[in-house]
């Protein structure tokens, strides 16, 4: 092999290798090929076509203000490496039962979720498993999952002489294709985690981890058979989300059982956000195009 070609697959290898990376907040180590930046310019990208699709933002700037106040409770506990996230937290103006994030800081909570709510410890349980997410760098994961086989097939391509950023300027076209409903699926671990991370941003912020349980239990009883939302995608089942979030109740976070210190906050709820939420749909709405397999993730099932 000429030195050339040396060179150039040692850049290769390096490519595919060095895209392995802890996660500063899960401790995990994931294959993550892109840039961050890139990764969420894409969400900032996404997000305005997103907020159209579900008819806009509430026009109660006191709920957009409540919610917002929820959110930002929650962000100072994520990892220090994260700090830098301008987070945005959007109440969306629609029936439809639905919750998801894009990377890059941007989270979503439809009106149709909060109807069905009756305390703040729900919303930051919804609002710290978005942020979970993202800080999990749920999507940066997925898409490198996805580019990783064609990045194999152009670092083949750079052993054989071609040139080596190809790597880099095929990602996007590979992302293109794979559309915004990729974005917003995830794996059955990635929820899980999602999960826990959300408890975390709660317990630490003073809210009684509870409000997890209970969420997954009323997203259990809306879906009822039909599709359920992102927050409570097919996989794992329901039953399975909310026994990890008992037992975790039961270990790590024992300490916040019957204390004072960490709360429900049922009467603010009642007084900041029912008053601008209307009543809920007879029938629960599910967002079935964000919920459908668009074929790239059937090996999850
Ligand atoms: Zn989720």
């Amino acid at each position: 092999m000429s030195i050339r070609k040396t060179m150039l697959a040692l850049g290769a290898a390096i490519l595919l290798l060095g895209g392995c990376q802890t996660n500063p907040e899960t401790g995990r180590t994931q294959l993550r090929l892109l840039p961050s930046a890139q990764v969420s310019a894409m969400g900032t990208e996404a997000k305005p076509g997103l907020i159209n699709e579900y008819g806009g933002e509430v026009k109660s700037a006191e709920l957009r203000n409540y919610i917002d106040e929820i959110g930002r409770k929650l962000t100072p506990h994520v990892a220090e490496e994260f700090a830098e996230i301008e987070w945005d937290f959007v109440v969306l103006d629609s029936e439809v039962i639905n919750a998801f994030a894009l990377p890059g800081g941007n989270v979503f909570i439809s009106r149709g979720l909060l109807q069905r709510f009756t305390n703040e410890a729900q919303v930051a349980a919804v609002l710290g498993h978005e942020i979970g997410h993202v800080t999990g760098q749920h999507v940066d994961e997925r898409i490198s999952q996805a580019v990783g086989l064609e990045g194999l097939l152009v670092g083949i391509g750079i052993l054989a002489g071609g040139a080596d950023s190809e790597l880099v300027r095929a990602a996007p076209t590979v992302i293109g294709g794979l559309g915004t409903g990729f974005l917003l699926k995830f794996g059955r671990d990635q929820e899980l985690e999602a999960d826990s991370l959300g408890m975390r941003y709660m317990v630490a912020a003073g809210y009684d981890p509870k409000g997890m349980v209970q969420v997954l239990e009323i997203l259990r009883d809306a879906a009822g058979g039909s599709s359920p939302p992102e927050i409570l995608s097919t996989h794992p089942d329901p039953g399975r989300r909310i026994n990890d979030a008992k037992r975790q109740i039961e270990n790590q976070y024992a300490h916040t059982r019957n204390n004072p210190e960490y709360h429900l906050r049922q009467s603010r709820f009642e007084q900041r956000a029912r008053p601008h939420l209307g009543s809920p749909s007879a029938v629960a709405l599910f967002a079935p195009g964000f919920l459908e397999c668009h074929g790239c993730c059937s090996s999850r099932h």
